[in-house]
């Protein structure tokens, strides 16, 4: 096969490693034996339930899940999360508090970029008749330096965290604004777990996006969250599942939470938890491409030594990255987005200064066999996604082009 493949940084859809697309390439022709393709077999076979446990396994090894949560695959990527987490947990919520008036129902969100805020608006719109009211406990636009962009973390002085929410929300890794929570509890980035409202009794409603930041590093106080979910589709395999990590009081009945009458949202089923953790995410017919390729991801990242590892591989690449964009915004080059120790480890934005300078620097990279620089639509400017695929090689050859693009610009 002649090797036609570049370096790939884009942001999602994203690079897989070259090893397990040729393991996935002979699984389209026969699946563990059975002489049928994953694209082609039965989700209710005998090989594919055992794959599909097994791969859950590996997402509970590596990432040290508790038994007091279960890990399902779902579809609809982090938009239909939006919706489930919202529901799940507002039907959690009434049937836990009955008694409540609907409008001492609260929803917490932190918002510190445009996933957030997405979810926010998928909240805001679920609940316009009054079945719960939707508070914003920290915006980071509010301590911006423009006034309105997402360009670093709340100051922990900012949250305002409501008296027993029926979830608080946050997005770990924010893939658009290149912003992360750190991962050192304590310090003034990190996601402020020790503000967080004493729940009476009740587990904590902690709801975290980790769509783009996923198997990147360990999770902090995983089992102090109600839900963790991700779209698979940077950091583990092709888009089509997200995997979802929930807390099993999380994991209600939506139908007796209805029968309490009064203002509720009805849950359509594809999006309600219980059927999935019942049924070892098969009620229906799950993303079975999405979950095998993930599972191939997942063996191989056991194999290297899992979240621990790739922190250490992943520090290293965002540190030569931030490293070459200190330089590029000394020489007036390039210029940081984000404030300084608040970016992403997974999704480095920044600008170019000078006319036609974005456009020269996109082409110098394509000329140089790098693609999927360009910065989201809605922000512009460069993002360089250092997902777990992209290797410290790319990364290098990458940081050598800024390196001398700077040198080009500063002339
Ligand atoms: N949350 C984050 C952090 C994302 O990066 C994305 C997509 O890139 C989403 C949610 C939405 O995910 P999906 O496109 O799978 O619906």
């Amino acid at each position: 096969m002649p090797d036609t493949r570049i370096a790939n940084f884009g942001a999602g859809p994203s690079a897989l490693p070259e090893s397990v697309l040729l393991e996935a390439a002979q699984g389209l022709l026969n699946f563990e034996n059975t002489g049928i393709g994953i694209a082609e077999i039965s989700h209710r076979s005998k090989e594919f339930d055992a794959y599909i446990k097994a791969t859950a396994t590996l997402i509970r090894d590596q990432l040290a899940v508790p038994p007091t949560h279960d890990i399902l695959f779902m579809q609809g990527g982090g938009t239909a999360q939006f919706s489930a987490v919202v529901l799940n947990m507002l039907a959690r919520h009434r049937l836990l508090h009955p008694e409540l008036p609907d409008t001492e129902r609260v929803l917490d969100y932190v918002l510190t970029g445009s996933w957030s805020k997405a979810a926010h608006a998928e909240a805001t719109r679920l609940l316009a008749h009054g079945a719960a009211t939707v508070h914003v406990a920290a915006d980071s636009r509010a301590h911006a330096a423009d006034g309105k962009s997402f360009d670093g973390l709340p100051p922990h002085a900012a949250y305002t965290f409501s008296r027993d929410p029926v979830l608080i929300y946050y997005c770990e890794n924010e893939t658009v604004s290149g912003t992360q929570f750190a991962g050192v509890e304590g310090t003034p980035t990190s996601f402020p777990f020790h503000l967080l409202p004493s729940t009476e009794g009740t587990l904590l409603p902690l709801v975290g996006d980790y769509s783009s930041s996923f198997m990147s590093r360990p999770i902090p106080r995983l089992a102090d969250h109600a839900i963790i979910y991700a779209g698979v589709q940077k950091n583990l395999g092709p888009a089509g599942a997200t995997v979802v990590i929930v807390r099993k009081d999380c994991i209600v009945d939506v139908d007796a939470a209805a029968r309490l009458g009064g203002t509720h949202v009805p849950v359509p089923i594809s999006l309600a938890y219980k059927p999935f953790a019942a049924n070892d995410s098969m009620p229906n017919t799950p993303s079975v491409l999405a979950v095998y390729i993930s599972g191939l991801v997942l063996k191989r990242s056991k194999a290297l030594g899992g979240v621990a590892y790739y922190e250490q591989v992943n520090r290293r690449k965002m540190q030569k990255v931030y490293g070459v964009l200190r330089e590029g915004a000394a020489r007036g080059v390039l210029v940081p987005k984000v404030r300084e120790g608040e970016g992403s480890w997974m999704n480095v934005v920044f600008g170019v200064s000078g006319e036609g300078a974005e456009a020269r620097f996109l082409k110098g990279a394509e000329e140089r066999g790098m693609k999927g620089l360009k910065g989201h639509r809605s922000v512009g400017g460069i993002r360089v996604s250092l997902y777990n695929a992209v290797t410290e090689e790319w990364t290098d050859q990458l940081v050598t082009y800024i390196r001398e693009f700077i040198e080009e610009e500063a002339k």
